[in-house]
């Protein structure tokens, strides 16, 4: 079979879902529609409320392959961590 059959098959595969073409950057959800903000997940301190930003690529890979494994197409997540920030983690209220 020719070259361009096998492309035109590999497209027919891509409308049925069955394979994808994309982007590393695509798959981890960089890009969310309409946020230009680089893709990055959260921790909150309970106690003064600081937001500490952190983007770990490993997590965002087995996120992304617990998705899969389960059938789910992952397109955004948001993951956040509640706890004590560093300065508030030894006081105790
Ligand atoms: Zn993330
Ligand atoms: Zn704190």
């Amino acid at each position: 079979m020719g070259r361009a059959t096998v492309f035109r098959t590999l497209r027919l595969f891509e409308d049925l879902g069955l394979c994808r073409r994309i982007s590393p950057t695509q798959a981890l959800g960089l890009f969310e529609p309409g946020n230009r903000t680089p893709h990055h997940d959260h921790m909150v301190c309970l106690r003064c409320g600081r937001i500490v930003e952190f983007f770990n690529p490993d997590i965002e890979r087995l996120q992304d392959a617990e998705a899969r494994r389960h059938g789910f197409l992952p397109v955004r997540h948001a993951l956040e961590i509640a706890g004590y920030c560093r300065r508030c983690k030894g006081k105790t209220t």
